[in-house]
């Protein structure tokens, strides 16, 4: 039950990562009142991911400093139908962000964008393999949406997060160098390929003289000196190697902070509060309509009710 309830904003969101960092920038300049609820603490490059902090592999590569701690939140897991479920105590492969920039602080940065025929894999296979291939039950489907329709915003994204490759398809036209299997996409990458280590560029000859189309993998990791249409700067990338599990301590690897929150926190209609975890969303009494959310402020250990007319959850999509 909430003791405390405070003023109403127009949108609440749930979690600060990117989804919550893009949302809020978009409805920010949409001149909206916009409060971002994040459950963990607040990080920035600096201190948080300063030299040589950073860099203690005990700390965060094996205790997993950035993520979810299973002690206080988990996941629970089961084979099948049958069990029950029983909750993870140790993160494994799926390490999810807790605190400002989320899962964006520790990731690696790869950057793909999916096949054409990925969004429609299900016709896909229909088409070419018959529908009776699929077994009854398999959750094979088409996405709703087109690579086409999603065109524009994945040359947004790459934009603002500052997205070093080769293009292999620009409007249709095979580009040399890039990946001549992508969907087509409307620009150039916003910053050229990394370098490539000696080793690879051993691979991509050996792979060129038999007649393949080796081509740099998209990497959210600056190749050079970069701002965005926001103003956040990124500075090339010195192959350190700590990017996953580690926050980067360059600018170079992009992130929420990096690439979006700086530039948000300036907006005078946008606020955030950390140490902020959302216990539920409430509902008006048609039980569709979300009137705002109910908070576990730890720093005052109150429960509180944050009125909004827009909900967005960005909590969680690992
Ligand atoms: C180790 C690792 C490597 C990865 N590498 C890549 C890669 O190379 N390429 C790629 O494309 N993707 C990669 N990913 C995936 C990618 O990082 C995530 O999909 C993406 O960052 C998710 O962003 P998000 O904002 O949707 O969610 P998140 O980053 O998970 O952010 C959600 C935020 O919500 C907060 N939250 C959760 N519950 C609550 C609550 N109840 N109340 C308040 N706040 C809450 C969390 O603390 C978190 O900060 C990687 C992920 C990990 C973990
Ligand atoms: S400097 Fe480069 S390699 Fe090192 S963490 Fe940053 S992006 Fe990753």
């Amino acid at each position: 039950m909430a003791t405390r309830t405070d003023p109403k904003k127009d949108v609440v969101i749930i979690g600060l990562g990117w989804t919550g960092a893009i949302m809020g920038m978009e409805l920010a300049n949409e001149g909206l009142e916009i409060l971002a609820l994040e459950r963990g603490e607040d990080r920035s490059t600096v201190p948080d991911f300063q030299y040589p902090n950073i860099f203690d592999e005990l700390k965060y590569a094996v205790r997993y400093d950035l993520m979810q701690k299973p002690v206080n939140s988990t996941l629970t897991v089961r084979h099948n139908t049958a069990e029950t479920a029983l909750p993870y105590r140790h993160l494994g492969s799926f390490l999810p962000g807790d605190g400002v920039g989320g899962a964006g602080v520790h990731w690696n940065g790869q950057n793909w964008r999916p096949q054409a025929v990925e969004y429609r894999l299900r016709s896909y296979v229909e088409e070419t393999f018959g529908a009776d291939i699929i077994p009854e039950g398999m959750q094979l489907q088409d996405w709703g949406v087109t690579a086409e329709e999603l065109e524009p915003h994945m040359t947004k994204f790459e934009s603002v997060a500052g997205i070093a490759g080769k293009a292999g398809n620009i409007n249709g036209e095979i580009q040399e160098g890039g990946n001549p299997f992508e969907a087509p996409r409307s620009a150039e990458y916003p910053m050229p390929p990394l370098k490539n280590t000696w080793d690879s560029e051993l691979f991509a000859d050996a792979a060129r003289n038999m007649g393949y189309h080796p081509f740099p993998r998209p990497a959210a990791n600056a190749s050079i000196q970069y701002v965005n249409d926001y103003g956040m700067q990124l500075g090339p990338c010195n192959y350190c190697g700590y990017c996953e599990r580690f926050g980067c301590n360059n600018y170079s690897k992009s992130s929420p902070q990096v690439c979006i929150i700086d530039a948000l926190k300036r907006k005078p209609n946008f606020s955030y509060r950390t140490r902020s975890e959302v216990l539920k969303i409430e509902k008006a009494a048609d039980g569709k309509t979300a009137t705002g959310v109910t908070y576990f402020d730890d720093k005052t250990g109150e429960e509180v009710f944050q009125p909004a007319d827009l909900v967005l959850v960005c909590a969680y999509s690992l």
